[in-house]
């Protein structure tokens, strides 16, 4: 099988996997009891909380474990609606994933005034929209880091600006993002960011939320004093040393595998570029290193994902979520709200990947399109 489909998920790696091992046997302890083996299970989570922040410029403390992204999402948006007092604007973009988009919906019939930001036809918010939409009622601001979809970068750094000037929270969701470009929080400048393992070679089930210093946050949840009282239940040990594990290597990683990654973007693009009515979305915005997304007009993606999945090939329409329904996604949607009957795929590049199997896809694609 040519697998393409790691921004849906990526396999965990060997190394990942062997340090969560001890940790569903020998060491499989609670990790707020007292015993020694308890107490190593606390240094391993203690251990994954510093490798998770390091990794992203943060400090130790701002470091929660959550379940994945979506939590990681919905946490970011409503913990600081919970400790809000007056503020009753929240600024986000028509491209978020559902874990936001949805969690801004319950936030409208909540009271809150939602504020959507539309991109351009590459895909990028355009800091002005931003300006124009940021005042001194807005509580927070939410943009993604990179695109699940097209992959394109968002201008954070610059939309943060924006928020904290209005006196607005900034957060963002990168997980996407985290483990296949460079993040500093602090460049960035963002308060939240959202992180999730099974994007770069960690377990699924396993995510964080960076909540810097001091921002006033109220849980989602209600139990025990577990993440100092913030987010209640039992760790999940195992999965928080797999992801520790994981994104420490991913950040030893990063360069060489960015430039690996582009270059066989590249290699598959320019072969795919004589297909007559096909489009790369984002090709001309700063987009992550791995991440194809295809338009293909008069055809329709589960016809196309089906003859690819017959020659081995697995890709996907867009997020794995919306994939299985017909609909076209918000994101292309948004981006291109003329456009009808056209197929959407989106190839996504990772470590299993190799030219060969570049030449392969582009083979395969030609011969479907022209049959
Ligand atoms: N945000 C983005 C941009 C994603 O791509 C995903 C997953 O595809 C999520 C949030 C949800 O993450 P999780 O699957 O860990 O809940």
């Amino acid at each position: 099988m040519i697998y393409l489909d790691h921004a849906a998920t990526t396999p965990v790696r060997k190394e990942a996997l062997e340090a969560m091992l001890p940790y569903f046997s020998e060491l499989d302890a609670n990790a707020s009891a007292s015993y020694s083996s308890a107490r190593r299970a606390r240094s391993a989570v203690e251990h994954a909380r510093m490798q998770v922040s390091k990794a992203i410029g943060a400090n130790k403390p701002e470091i929660y474990f959550v379940s994945g992204g979506t939590e990681a999402d919905n946490w970011a948006l409503f913990g600081p609606a919970a400790a809000n007092g007056r503020r009753k604007r929240i600024v986000t973009t028509t491209i978020e994933h559902h874990a936001v988009l949805h969690t801004c919906k319950k936030l409208e019939r909540e009271g809150y005034e939602v504020i959507y930001l539309r991109p351009d036809s590459n895909g990028q918010i355009q800091i002005s929209d931003a300006r124009a939409s940021i005042n001194d009622n807005t509580l927070l601001v939410s943009v993604m880091l990179a695109n699940n979809e097209t992959g394109v970068i968002q201008p954070v750094a610059e939309i943060a600006e924006l928020s904290h000037k209005a006196g607005a929270l900034m957060h963002t969701d990168a997980v996407q993002a985290v483990g296949h470009i460079p993040i500093d929080v602090n460049k960035l400048g963002v308060d939240l960011l959202s992180l999730s393992a099974h994007k770069f070679y960690g377990p699924k089930g396993i995510g964080a939320l960076y909540a810097k210093s001091g921002v006033r946050m109220g849980t989602l949840m209600y139990g025990g004093e577990q993440e100092r009282g913030m987010r209640p239940g039992t760790e999940n040990v195992p999965a928080i040393v797999g992801m520790g594990k994981a994104i420490e290597l991913a950040i030893q990683e990063i360069e060489d595998d960015m430039k690996r990654l582009a270059s066989l973007r590249d290699l598959l693009e320019a072969q795919l570029m004589d297909i007559d009515g096909i489009r790369i979305n984002g090709k001309d915005a700063k987009r992550l290193p791995g991440h194809i997304h295809l338009t293909v007009s008069g055809q329709e993606s589960s016809m196309l994902l089906a003859r690819l999945d017959m020659q081995g090939i697995a890709a996907s329409a867009g997020s794995a979520c919306a994939s299985g329904s017909i609909k076209r996604s918000h994101v292309l949607e948004s981006m291109f709200p003329d456009e009808k009957q056209a197929a959407d795929i989106r190839l996504s590049l990772g470590c299993s990947n190799h030219a060969e199997q570049m030449r392969i896809t582009a083979a395969a694609l030609k011969e479907i399109l022209n049959s």
